[in-house]
Formats: structure tokens, C-alpha cells, sequence
């Protein structure tokens, strides 16, 4: 790597990191509720979801009805015959940046140790939390399974959808922002990539503390959660998994598919497709994070138009286009800002930021959601409130540096 290309990979990893990670809120209550707060009425979970009243539709004007026509998910072998009951409660979703593998490397003590005790979670805090979540009797479902869109006068709408789920389950959607695997994450004790082995399953490849190469059906959230709900397929509705939101400006996946000019381009831009393909047929789904991991609220319209053009160009050829825009920071946009038209003008059309509640808004072109933050930072200031998820005094590792 080139030295200018080093400085502006550390620039933005401080920017991430330091300032305010992948993340959002410095404390508990900043969060951005402050620009959404005439929009959303706050609501405690699982009571009643907000939302707007539904437009006036009638059989002549609806030419289309769901958004899932991209690849569905096969139906996993499982409790399928269980009887399904309609979920009127508020649809939990909880977020995570790529796992630390290698806690020594992410906790070494250097400048971004308190970004990752801030931002990350370990393997084993992982293993612990979703293995709480599936005794709390909560189920994975697909994102685009919230809300159905159609047509009313030649313009796109979307509304609320029935839900229908295993009698006493809740609804769950997972996502795992920036699973980029940048430079600065796999020389901090994350993984490497996603890769495909010969076995046809989807694993990751790192490099340990001691520098050795190991190709593993753990040590991230795609293959443990694959893996967790092969043994427990009624952790899933049919098949889903999780939302993996992608910047572009480091490729995806692990995949440099951002050197447009390098001569390992089409290698690696074939490589990752290979790869989202079979995530696609794991019940993986995609969202868009940005493409420089810009602040949407901070930056001006022409840069986040550039922005969004250049995921477009490099990244959604790779994952195929998706209704879901990530905030990167959490940072969201007004829904009458010209910039959220602008978005939304581009085909995205469920927006999720991040709060202390999973809530969510909709509206009548549009679903404006919050997702929980799961992180050091929720485990350090908010364990009370994770309660009805799980308990962080079983979940937190003990390799996290003693002092907060
Ligand atoms: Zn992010």
C-alpha cells in the first residue's frame, strides 16, 4: 500500500473510530432523536409501532404488491409446522460492527483500543448473546418482509405488513455495519474476509497473533449465525439471517473491489460475487452504508450525490439493488430534506438510523426505523435497558481492559 493511501486509510479510521466510531450517540440520550423527534412518537418495546395513516387504495390502482423480488431465502427444514399467529408488537433490530477474533491485537493498547472497546463486540460475547435471544424466543426475520410496496397512481408506496410468525416468537432483524474487513480491522484483530471453501461453505480467513492463517466456520457473525441456526432452525423464518451493510471505499467483503485499476480487480470483483451469491442463498440480505462512510446530515447534497453515484457504480453491481440505506454514523436526514428525496429518488426506501429503541416509522413512501445499538458502549451504559435481549453481566469478556 502506498504511503498517501496508509494516511488517508488512518485519517478515516480515526474519524470512525475516535470521533465517533461506527457510531452515533456519545452518551445515552443523544442519539439523533433531536431532528426526528416531530416525526416519531417514542414508544416503549413491544407495545404498539407508530405510523402513519394508510393512503386510500383500491383494486384499480395497485399494479404491485411485496419488494422481495430479489433471491428468497429457501425455506429451512425446521419447525415449520408450527402454527403462525400475526406479530402486532414493535419489531426489534439490533446492529453489530465485524467481531473481534483476536481480542489481544484489538485491546493492544494502541490508539484505536478504546474505539474497539467502544464499538465491537468479541466472538464469545456474540455466542452468548444470540444464544440468549433464541431462549428469549426470538426469531430472525427478513427486513424486506416488514412492509409491502405498490403503486397508486404511478407512484411507489409502501405500508405496514402483516407479519406472521411461530406462535410465541418476536421478531428479530440482525444487521453488521462496515463488514468491509478495512485495512485498519485486520491489522486490529478482526477478520480478514468471507470466503467460500471447499466445502461450499461461507467462512472467514484471518491471521492469528502469532501470524498463522486460519480458515474458520467461526470468528464472525455470518458463519456462527449460519451455523447456530443450522442447529436451531426455528431461530429463523424462512431462512433469514441478517442485513450486511457495505461502504465501497475499501471494497466488501474483504474484496478490494475499490482498485478499479489494480490487476487483481476482476479476480477479486469475481471472487466477492461468488461469495454474495451464496450469502443471497443463506438468507443474507444487503444494504447500502455509503460509499466513503460520509455523514449524510453533515455533508452537502452534491456530496452525498457523488457519494451515493460511486456505490452505485462499484458496490451494487456487486450485491444487486436494495431498498435499505444504513446511516453511516447513525447520522440521519430529515425526511423533507432534499437529500433524503434525493435517496430515496434512488431507489432505497427503508432508512435505519440508530437509537436506544427499535423503532420504527412509516411513512407513506418510506419506513424510517431505529436499530439498537450492541457494543461496548451499550454494554457499559445501557445493560439495564438490553435486558429484555440479554444480560450483560454473563455476556461481557472479560479480555475488554478493565477500566472502561
Ligand atoms: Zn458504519
Amino acid at each position: 500500500m502506498g504511503k498517501y493511501k496508509r494516511l488517508v486509510t488512518l485519517a478515516l479510521t480515526s474519524l470512525f473510530i475516535l470521533n465517533s466510531g461506527c457510531g452515533y450517540y456519545k452518551s445515552d440520550v443523544a442519539f439523533n432523536q433531536e431532528e426526528r423527534k416531530p416525526a416519531i412518537k417514542i414508544v416503549k418495546n413491544n407495545l404498539e409501532i407508530t405510523k402513519d395513516k394508510k393512503p386510500e387504495i383500491n383494486e384499480s390502482n395497485i399494479n404491485q404488491v411485496r419488494t422481495n423480488n430479489d433471491s428468497v431465502a429457501e425455506p429451512v427444514k425446521s419447525a415449520v409446522n408450527q402454527e403462525l399467529v400475526e406479530f402486532k408488537g414493535n419489531i426489534q433490530h439490533i446492529f453489530f460492527h465485524p467481531l473481534i477474533v483476536y481480542p489481544k491485537m484489538a485491546f493492544d493498547g494502541d490508539y484505536l483500543t478504546q474505539g474497539y472497546n467502544d464499538w465491537f463486540v468479541t466472538v464469545n460475547e456474540f455466542k452468548k448473546i444470540i444464544e440468549s435471544l433464541y431462549n428469549k424466543n426470538f426469531v430472525l426475520i427478513d427486513i424486506r418482509d416488514t412492509y409491502e410496496a405498490f403503486e397508486v397512481d404511478g407512484r411507489r408506496m409502501v405500508q405496514d405488513k402483516k407479519l406472521m410468525v411461530p406462535k410465541g416468537k418476536k421478531p428479530m432483524i440482525i444487521s453488521i455495519d462496515d463488514l468491509n474487513y478495512y485495512e485498519y480491522m485486520i491489522e486490529n484483530g478482526n477478520a480478514h474476509k468471507l470466503i467460500i471453501d471447499g466445502d461450499g461453505v461461507v467462512k472467514t480467513y484471518s491471521v492469528n497473533e502469532k501470524g498463522e492463517k486460519i480458515i474458520s466456520d467461526d470468528n464472525d457473525i455470518v458463519p456462527i449465525l449460519d451455523k447456530f441456526v443450522e442447529q436451531h432452525p426455528d431461530f429463523s423464518l424462512n431462512g433469514a439471517k441478517g442485513v450486511i451493510a457495505l461502504t465501497g471505499y475499501e471494497g466488501v467483503l474483504g474484496y478490494r473491489t475499490n482498485e478499479l485499476k489494480s490487476d487483481k480487480f476482476e479476480e477479486e470483483k469475481a471472487e466477492a460475487v461468488k461469495l454474495i451469491e451464496m450469502l443471497k442463498q443463506n438468507g443474507w440480505t444487503f444494504a447500502c452504508h455509503g460509499y466513503g462512510h460520509l455523514d449524510a446530515k453533515k455533508i452537502d447534497i452534491k456530496r452525498l450525490i457523488r457519494d451515493t453515484n460511486r456505490w452505485k457504480n462499484e458496490v451494487e453491481p456487486l450485491i444487486g439493488p436494495t431498498p435499505v440505506y444504513i446511516y453511516p454514523f447513525g447520522s440521519t436526514v430529515n425526511y423533507s430534506d432534499a437529500k433524503f428525496k434525493f435517496l430515496m429518488g434512488n431507489g432505497f426506501e427503508i432508512f435505519c438510523g440508530v437509537g436506544p429503541e427499535a423503532i420504527t416509522e412509516y411513512k407513506k413512501d418510506c419506513i424510517l426505523t431505529d436499530r439498537r445499538p450492541i457494543d461496548g458502549i451499550s454494554f457499559h451504559y445501557n445493560s439495564k435497558k438490553l435486558m429484555d435481549l440479554f444480560d450483560c453481566g454473563k455476556v461481557v469478556d472479560k479480555c475488554r481492559p478493565e477500566k472502561y
